[in-house]
């Protein structure tokens, strides 16, 4: 009965947790260990825990959402400096695209890391199995834990 509280909190905060640990380029199982073998690719494998990470389909949703929040960072920051202070053409054009560029290099890893982590916690695509076998323990445990059932 003690066990059951914790075990159902974790539940219930995982896809929070996975989401979190891929913002911040971890395994969304484990958090040990990085999710990217590269800039912007995905490992196989986590090389903590094995967990398949190559089930991923992120395609170009990380893009599509750094474009929504870039814009909405920067086309009102535009559009307040543009019309209070109206610096000089040549600033114009050399500080907005440069913002852009740093904004948008500083957020593609993390969302895409987010969206590998929500995948995996919500068992999208190839991920159904390794959830279903995740959803199968803790209902185990919950089981062994409270043995009466509700
Ligand atoms: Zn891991």
């Amino acid at each position: 009965m003690v066990q059951t509280q914790p075990d159902d909190r974790r539940g219930t905060a995982g896809n929070l947790e996975a989401v979190k640990r891929g913002f911040f380029g971890r395994c969304p199982h484990c958090g040990q260990s990085h999710m990217f073998r590269a800039f912007l690719k995905v490992a196989d494998n986590c090389p903590a825990c094995g967990e398949e990470l190559h089930h991923h389909r992120a395609d170009d949703f990380p893009a599509y959402v750094v474009i929504v929040i870039v814009g909405h960072i920067l086309v009102p920051l535009v559009l307040l400096v543009e019309t209070h202070l109206a610096p000089p053409f040549w600033v114009g054009m050399t500080v907005w695209p440069a913002a852009v560029v740093a904004l948008t290099l500083a957020l593609i890893q993390p969302v895409k890391g987010a969206i590998v982590g929500l995948q995996w916690a919500m068992g999208m695509h190839g991920f159904d199995q390794a959830k279903q076998a995740r959803d199968a323990l803790r209902g185990s445990s919950a089981s062994v834990a409270s043995p009466g059932g509700t």
